[in-house]
């Protein structure tokens, strides 16, 4: 058996585009199946992908959570387009598909020249099945594509998440902070055929270890979607200390989180990243009121994307739920944006305020400090 794979939202492109975009998809595949040791082929025709393997099942699941898929269907190939031999193989496996109560419809699409049409087909095909027919809410659709000289059959067709394959947007880098919003972001814009790289600050020895682990666990879950990923773990610790020595308490969820900005688009620079993600919803906790976020996102010049800016946190962890991440977000950790914080930081950080204060702050030296010793990883 084969998989044909259909990946609409490219149509939308121009011609090159497009290829480039196929080219993308096929590679990202192949990427995939490799990793997990599936042997197979892939070849593309006229707007779709197909993969021969011994290993459908297998297949069908890696498919499930690769970006730029629309949908897929396990599907027999008759290297033929000839009516007669189609309507035979069907009349012979009907009987697999439908059971005897079951509703049927017969679905034909053609590319190519052929001496019938599609609705030929569906006509033709639909007598030899000893089925009731219901066109409107059929148990179960023949789909029937004939490209050319082949013809592919199939009752399936699974949907797929749809976007654009990894890395044909570009790169993009992620601040990742083990929480439930951050891993929902990254995957939201690896749907758009970003490549995510990752950033997470972390305060130990101030704290445990523990949410270091947390993100590499959540990056494992994550690389469904794009194989290999490279994590940039920052010491935090010391910026958090001269913070807590200089800024008063309201103020300094500010200063982390410009902080943060700050080291991001530096590493995001020399990633050739164009664009930092976060998990901010607007007005979810104090950081992330309109005011706070216009103070905070002044610190760089980098765009800044926020994919979650106007969801509820209903339906983030909704998300979160369908992706896998949320298990582990949930799990407890010390996290390093509580230390120092007082219960009620300001709502309202005014952007003349944080420029005063922050002349106070060894800005350049704690920035240059905490990224030389970051530690790098592939996961
Ligand atoms: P999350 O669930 O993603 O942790 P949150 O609702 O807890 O988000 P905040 O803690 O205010 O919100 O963080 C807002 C965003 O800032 C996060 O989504 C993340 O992108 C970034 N962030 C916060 N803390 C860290 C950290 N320690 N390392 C990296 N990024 C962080
Ligand atoms: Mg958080």
């Amino acid at each position: 058996m084969e998989v044909l794979i259909r990946y609409g939202e490219l149509f939308i492109k121009s011609e090159p585009v497009k290829r480039i975009y196929e080219k993308k998809l096929v590679e990202n595949i192949k990427r995939s199946l490799k990793e997990n040791g599936i042997e197979f082929k892939i070849y593309r025709k006229r707007g779709r992908a197909f993969i021969t393997s011994e290993k459908i099942k297998e297949v069908c699941e890696m498919l499930k959570n690769i970006p730029g898929i629309t949908s897929f269907s396990p599907c027999y190939h008759l290297q033929t387009s000839d009516l007669r031999k189609i309507k035979n193989f069907v009349k012979k496996n009907y009987e697999k598909w439908i059971k005897k109560r079951q509703t049927f419809a017969v679905r034909a699409q053609r590319v190519g020249k052929h001496k019938f049409t599609s609705k030929d087909v569906e006509n033709e095909v639909g007598k030899v099945v000893d089925r009731k027919v219901n066109l409107k809410n059929p148990d179960v659709t023949i789909g029937i594509e004939i490209r050319d000289n082949d013809t592919y059959i199939f009752t399936e067709k699974i949907r797929g998440i749809g976007g654009l394959p990894v890395s044909a947007s570009g790169k993009v880098l992620a601040l990742l902070s083990g929480g439930i919003d951050s891993p929902v972001a990254s995957f939201l814009m690896m749907k758009r055929g970003c490549k995510v790289d990752f950033i997470h600050f972390h305060s130990f020895p101030l704290v445990s270890k523990k949410s270091i682990e947390k993100v590499k666990e959540l990056i494992k879950i994550l690389n469904k979607f794009q194989n290999k990923s490279k994590l940039y773990l920052i010491p935090f610790a010391d910026i958090q200390t001269e913070i807590k020595t200089k800024i008063e308490a309201r103020y300094r969820i500010v200063f982390y989180r410009r902080f943060m900005l700050k080291i991001s688009e530096e590493v995001a620079k020399k990633e050739n990243a164009k664009a930092l993600v976060t998990g901010d919803s607007l007005g979810q906790v104090s950081s992330q009121t309109l005011e706070n976020i216009f103070s905070i996102s002044e610190a760089v010049k980098i765009p800044i994307f926020r994919p979650l800016i106007g969801l509820d946190k209903e339906e983030i962890v909704s998300l979160a739920k369908k992706i896998g991440t949320y298990e582990i977000s949930i799990k407890p950790q010390e996290d390093c944006c509580t230390l120092f914080i007082p219960k009620h930081p300001t709502t309202k950080a005014k952007i003349e305020i944080v420029k005063k204060l922050e002349k106070k702050l060894a800005m350049k030296k704690l920035i240059k400090n905490a990224i030389k010793k970051a530690e790098v990883l592939i996961i």
